[in-house]
């Protein structure tokens, strides 16, 4: 039984110390003690009393080993990416606010011993029995693993979380597919099961959302924002001196500075970086604590196109910033962008920040064309304008993300044998049946799943996507998220009849868009690989049959009853 801890004095102890980076996360766990305390408390009383199994859980942060070449570290006061580290300070914390018994190790010789594999026997021909009941890592830990678990890695695979930022689409992550496809990758191909991969935002639901927090403020410090904001200072959202050189800076920045004075805090050693213009005020890196404090005063909080998806703009937010970012067009992404390249996903991102576009948007997010010099004078108005007050979705407080952590520890089980995956002809029955007004599939209210199924069979709907149409999306079109765990009660031809689909004929193939109708020869597609079930992709040649399900106000990951 876990039992929710609100002192984390001893965590701080199991952090260990030495690196900058590991400073940095002592540092964000202790200023958040109270915080973690205060959610532990609330969700204590939302899971009324439900029993919360102990788990022995193994924290091994590949990419602060000095195996892996440990890059970050040395940049954490330097300007260098600091997200990462915001994520691993914040599961570390949930984890142990929620009870379990940990283990951390950020070096190649602490996780052989916690592995108990003697150093050296690697290739051990036995399998050592694990002692941990599950292992948060990432692609740099996995290969490590890998390489030192002997066969026990193969066995214990199941047991593997990987912290993986943007995420690792289906069709990336099937070794045999990928190859024979051209999904190329620099992280290679685990054959896991996608929902093993966890996020730092809801990207595609065939991975996990893990996500970080942002501190919430109370109706005090509220009020102190409102009463505090000064009316026309703008900070750029950027450590790093090199955001500045972006082509055609000069334009929307001259436009910015007509109305606000601007605020930067971008890295530099002695001198003034040459890339700041001289109108700008530059900070230089803040400690945290400090940034929120520039961010409490400040209207604007401005994103110059990079970099991508980071915590800073969720900290603006939840200090009452407008953020204004660039949209993109044509969108970004592996196949056209430097950053992107390699990256096993095949996601375009149209914005800096598609989570706050998409998720939060106006007031508080704005996003505009930074090419059309009218569209972003007319954006600076309108937010001189605009009143906001600080907000954070609740995926984004401590409780969400310990609620989202618990739902997960609890439910999910790649361990067990794989539940009714048809390979080829599909389930002979599909448990759905058609909704009443003919436009998708509901689940029939006599039919049930294996007991302790997660998530539960009546949060779902099927719906046939519009052709060139991804499942990601299908499902939002109709206010619901995909859900790939679900795709195995679709893969039959049973579930194409109920939806009255003409198929002249059925196939069983390996592709990741299927299940699928292809329109110009009637003919319907069922996925022969269960690995391979995607709700990311889509194709102008295919109606995708995509599962939908509901989901929790705020709590994108999970549905309604998967508490
Ligand atoms: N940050 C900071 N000092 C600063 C600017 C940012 O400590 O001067 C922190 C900020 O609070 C955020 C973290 O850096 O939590 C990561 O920010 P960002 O969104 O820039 O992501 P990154 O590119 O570093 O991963």
């Amino acid at each position: 039984q876990a039992v929710f801890r609100s002192n984390l004095s001893h965590l701080l102890e199991l952090v260990g110390s030495g690196k900058e980076s590991l400073i940095f996360m002592k540092k964000r766990a202790k200023r958040l003690t109270t915080q973690w305390a205060l959610a532990a408390q609330r969700l204590e009383r939302k899971l009324g009393g439900a029993r919360r199994d102990q788990k022995q859980i193994l924290v091994h942060i590949g990419f602060l080993t000095e195996e892996s070449g440990d890059v970050f570290s040395p940049r954490v006061l330097k300007g260098g990416p600091l997200g990462e580290m915001v994520q691993w300070a914040d599961i570390l914390t949930a984890l142990y606010v929620l009870g379990h018994g940990l283990r951390i190790t950020v070096s190649l010789k602490e996780l052989q011993s916690n592995l108990g594999v003697p150093p050296g026997r690697g290739n051990c021909p036995l399998t050592v029995p694990l002692p941990f009941d599950l292992i948060y890592t990432d692609y740099h830990g996995l290969q490590q693993m890998k390489q030192h678990m002997g066969l026990s890695f193969k066995k214990y695979r199941c047991r593997i979380r990987v912290i993986d930022t943007f995420g690792t689409e289906p069709a990336y992550n099937h070794e045999e597919y990928a190859t024979l496809h051209g999904y190329r990758t620099n992280w290679g191909y685990w054959n896991l099961n996608p929902k093993q991969f966890m996020t730092m935002f809801p990207h595609t639901p065939d991975n996990s959302f893990m996500g970080f927090v942002s501190e919430e403020l109370n109706e005090t410090e509220k009020q102190l924002v409102r009463s505090g904001k000064a009316s026309n200072m703008a900070v750029v959202y950027g450590k790093e001196p090199s955001i500045w050189k972006l082509q055609g800076k000069e334009k929307f920045l001259s436009i910015l500075n007509k109305y606000m004075e601007i605020h930067g805090t971008v890295y530099y050693e002695s001198q003034r970086p040459p890339e700041v213009p001289a109108f700008v005020k530059n900070h230089g890196l803040l400690p945290q604590p400090e940034f929120q404090q520039l961010l409490r005063k400040a209207k604007l909080f401005i994103g110059f196109g990079f970099p991508y998806e980071g915590p800073a703009p969720l900290e603006a937010i939840a200090n009452g910033c407008i953020f204004l970012q660039s949209r993109f067009s044509p969108p970004h992404s592996s196949l056209n962008h430097e950053f992107f390249r390699g990256k096993p996903t095949s996601r375009e991102v149209f914005s800096q920040h598609p989570y706050a576009e998409n998720f939060i948007g106006k007031p508080h997010v704005w996003t505009v064309d930074y090419n059309n010099s009218e569209e972003f004078e007319a954006a600076i108005k309108a937010i001189l304008r605009t009143r906001v007050d600080p907000y954070l979705p609740y995926e984004y407080t401590c409780e969400g993300m310990l609620e989202r952590i618990h739902a997960y520890i609890q439910h999910q089980d790649f361990c067990a044998a794989p539940g009714p995956s048809p390979p080829g002809a599909g389930t002979p029955q599909s448990p759905f049946v058609l909704a009443p007004n003919a436009t998708h599939l509901e689940w029939a209210r006599n039919a049930s799943v294996a007991p302790g199924a997660w998530p539960p069979g009546h949060s779902l709907q099927a719906w046939l996507a519009e052709a060139g149409r991804a499942c990601t999306d299908a499902c939002l079109d109709h206010g619901l998220v995909c859900e790939p765990s679900f795709f195995p009660f679709l893969n039959s031809q049973d579930a194409f009849l109920k939806l009255q689909v003409p198929c002249d004929s059925t196939e069983s193939e390996m592709n990741h868009l299927y299940p699928a109708f292809a329109q110009p020869g009637q003919e319907c597609f069922l996925q022969k690989d269960p690995l391979l079930f995607s709700c990311a992709g889509a194709s102008t040649k295919y109606r995708r049959l995509c599962p939908c399900r509901d989901f929790r106000k705020g709590q994108v990951a999970l549905c309604q009853a998967c508490l």
